[in-house]
């Protein structure tokens, strides 16, 4: 655990009392605080009760009044479309509101540091999509190279939760927008932006809010070295900005399917081969095509940013890319069910959006592809250019019927729900052809979440693969 620093025989308020939050209580209290939970779920005074701290209904008139800090979970809306009660009621009587990221950065460094010979460093990853991924492939390249590694924030253990790192050891951060957006102090030494498409738009008021969101991860503390997804004008805003000059190599330019040149550091992968130039030469190239854990442009994205990591952080090309060969890729991304009759079936219900979707669509040939859900914000039409290698659509959903019509010049069909839609795929597929679960929606229409449909496709893929294994058995 990280106590947490600053607020010594202070009270501190907690709001949302899930895995973060009660990590937070814990850390507050280790470091001296005097924290004060609320939730507005059923289970908030069993929680607090646990915990041993006072419940306090913060959105009761002068809850504030004796508080010096409102610490809120990522879940709760603290700006748009309107912040929740609670943190409305503490930004009106002035009280400071912090997420559990802050506490982190303002708390991470210990009085033994001065003794270590390499001080601890963090990476922090943030961007539309890939930033679980391209954590998990940053904590797995590391962690090959014998490092003493922490992988926590979205992925791995809450932030407050890890132990503090000892001499030379390396934390690895998967930050979303909703915490950049909030955390009071962010000082990565190693910051990375791996790209920028619409999303979670109505929490941050806008495309220009959300960026920005992501943006301070960049502004806060100034990284020593920023590795930016320059495939969008707002990552090669970004690039420029945080540049001196072209040669300046406190930032790193990443691509997936441009060649970058100039004199500064660039990683770009086009064709399936990674190159990484500096100052004019090329220093190194990994052949990506063979990787199984990371099929498709997008994930030759994510290795582009984890190899800049890596180099960062002293490691060699060859290194980097066998330990990119034994990286298993994570569930619900791209990931392999299993083969059947020639047929793959692959599940990834992580695309919930429109972006990357489209990404995971353009990783395969020949498609029979399972979609629909909960539909965000701005409709699909985005996603009709990248499905021609859809041989057909099998539309899941409580609105199946309406996402169907929206897939213009490609044939679908109304399945509704996951049992059927995989059913009629695989009765349907012959030899080569993909079964695709890439929804391009939330799931909370069918499922509690985006793992829970993936592990239902997974269920039922299963069923098809004994079948067909009892028939070759027969
Ligand atoms: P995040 O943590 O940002 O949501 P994930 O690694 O969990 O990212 O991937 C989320 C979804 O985006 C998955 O569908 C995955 O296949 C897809 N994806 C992964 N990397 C990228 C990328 N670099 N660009 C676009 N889509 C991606």
């Amino acid at each position: 655990m990280i106590p947490v620093s600053g607020f010594t025989g202070h009270r501190v308020a907690v709001l949302g009392l899930g895995r973060s939050g009660v990590a937070t209580l814990r850390a507050l209290r280790a470091g001296g605080a005097i924290p004060l939970a609320w939730d507005d779920g059923p289970k908030a005074a069993e929680t607090a009760e646990a915990e041993g701290v006072e419940l306090r209904d913060l959105t009761r008139p002068g809850a504030f009044e004796d508080v010096a800090c409102l610490v809120t979970s990522p879940g709760i809306a603290h700006l748009y479309p309107r912040p929740h009660p609670a943190i409305a009621a503490a930004l009106e009587a002035g009280v400071p509101v912090d997420n559990d990221i802050g506490l982190f950065f303002r708390s991470l460094g210990g009085q033994d540091w001065g003794s270590f010979e390499r001080p601890p460093r963090v990476v922090a990853v943030t961007g539309s999509n890939g930033k679980s991924t391209t954590s998990a492939l940053i904590a797995h390249v590391l962690t090959e190279a014998g490092k003493d590694l922490q992988l926590a924030g979205n992925i791995g253990r809450g932030v407050l939760d890890i132990d503090p790192p000892g001499d030379g050891g390396i934390v690895v951060l998967e930050l979303s927008s909703y915490q950049t957006d909030l955390a009071r102090a962010l000082t990565p030494d190693v910051a990375v932006f791996t790209n920028l498409s619409p999303d979670h738009l109505d929490r941050h008021g806008g495309l220009g809010g959300y960026f920005a969101a992501k943006r301070r991860l960049f502004a806060e503390g100034g990284p020593d070295r920023c590795i930016i997804g320059v495939d969008e004008n707002e990552g090669l805003f970004l690039a420029g900005q945080l540049s001196e000059g072209p040669a300046d190599d406190r930032v790193i330019r990443i691509s997936s399917g441009r060649k970058l040149g100039g004199p500064g550091w660039a990683v770009f992968a086009r064709k399936g081969f990674l190159s990484e130039y500096r100052k004019g030469r090329q220093i190194a190239s990994v052949d990506l095509r063979e990787i199984p854990g990371l099929p498709g442009a997008h994930n030759h994205q994510n290795a582009c940013a984890a190899f800049a990591v890596a180099r960062t952080l002293g490691l060699g090309p060859r290194q980097i890319e066998d330990a990119f060969h034994s990286f298993q890729g994570l569930p619900h991304r791209s990931q392999l069910i299993g083969e059947a009759g020639g047929v793959r079936f692959v599940n990834d219900s992580k695309a919930t959006n429109i972006d990357s979707a489209k990404q995971a669509l353009r990783a395969f040939r020949k498609i029979r592809w399972i979609c629909g859900g909960l539909q965000k914000e701005g409709g699909i039409d985005p996603l009709l250019e990248a499905t021609g290698e859809v041989i057909k659509a099998y539309v899941i959903g409580r609105e199946a019927g309406n996402f169907a019509m929206q897939l213009k010049g490609t044939e679908a069909e109304v399945c509704g729900d996951m049992a059927t839609a995989v059913a009629r795929a695989a009765a349907e597929a012959e030899p080569g052809d993909t079964v695709l679960l890439a929804p391009a929606t939330a799931s909370f229409d069918q499922y509690d979440s985006f793992e829970r449909r993936g592990e239902h496709f997974a269920t039922e893929v299963e069923k098809i693969l004994v079948a067909g294994s009892a028939d070759q058995d027969s």
